[in-house]
């Protein structure tokens, strides 16, 4: 029987060990978490002690990847050349913390072209992603599948390929999809799931496929919104989301909540999706 790896986005940047001990609180064996303040900023040093507490939990409690996610700020393909300068530095910083917990997953949104167009949005993206992107890194860093609201980048399979294409080492890239983001975005992962996840695999191929974002959402079908809602409290429903879990196109790989929930919230998503995935 494979494993179902799961768990919630942490509700504050915590040490590493605090966030894997509230995960197993939880019920869950992955985590999302804030590489910094979501709005940007510097990064909290790096405690080793605390690196090493969590490596050893992570381990005894068989986690699967854990997946980072950058700050809401970083935008690779800002039109301001100070904010590109920012989603730079940021970038290869967070790629240097991610290897102090080898082997996991950095997160991040594609960005919005603010208006100058998907052609310069997909070439400056992919141009600071040739400048980060080392050989020697562990992690894999994921392109979120976005709703498409505003001038947002991602918004479609195709638009996400097309920044794959330009990246140099492709081998370290990864697309984490949000059920969210891609329900709003026009994919019917409600009436067509086989269908959505064969048109991504003929684009973009399954086994680039390394995450996937577990949200219900306040708004329709195709809507272009981006409001999170709890798990079976939205227009996806549970039904379809446990039809997620258990596709096996998708097996074993982290699905991460990030619902607008508390902790005590969260473990209940937990204990509903495991309760329906194990039996
Ligand atoms: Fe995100
Ligand atoms: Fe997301
Ligand atoms: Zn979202």
């Amino acid at each position: 029987m494979t494993t179902l790896y799961i768990g919630n986005h942490t509700s504050s940047s915590k040490e590493y060990a605090a966030m894997g001990k509230q995960t197993v609180k939880n019920g869950g064996n992955t985590f999302a978490f804030f590489t910094r303040n979501p709005r940007g900023g510097k990064a909290k040093t790096i405690d080793e002690t605390d690196i090493r507490k969590f490596l050893s939990l992570a381990e005894e409690e068989h986690f699967g990847k854990i997946v980072a996610h950058a700050p809401y700020t970083l935008n690779c393909c800002a039109g301001k050349e100070d904010l590109r300068i920012f989603a730079r530095d940021t970038f290869a910083d967070d790629l240097q913390r991610m290897e102090y917990t080898p082997g996991n997953y950095y997160n991040f949104h594609p960005g919005s072209h603010v208006g100058q167009g998907t052609e310069i949005g997909i070439q400056k993206i992919a141009e600071i992603l040739n400048d980060v992107l080392t050989e020697e890194q562990t992690t894999t860093v994921l392109l979120e599948t976005m709703s498409g609201k505003g001038t947002e980048m991602g918004r479609n399979f195709e638009e996400l390929k097309e920044i794959l294409n330009r990246i140099e080492k492709e081998n370290k890239m990864g697309i984490c999809m949000d059920t969210c983001h891609v329900w709003d975005g026009g994919y019917d992962i409600v009436h067509n799931l086989d269908g959505v996840l064969n048109e991504f695999d003929r684009i973009i191929g399954l086994s680039r496929l390394k995450a996937v974002h577990l949200n219900d959402s306040l708004n329709d079908l195709g809507s272009n919104k981006d409001r999170h809602a709890r798990i079976g409290e939205g227009k996806i429903g549970l039904e379809a989301l446990i039809r997620i879990i258990k596709h096996p196109a998708l097996a074993g790989i982290p699905f991460i909540l990030e619902t607008p929930n508390d902790d005590a919230g969260w473990a209940e998503e937990i204990r509903i999706l495991k309760e329906a995935f194990y039996h």
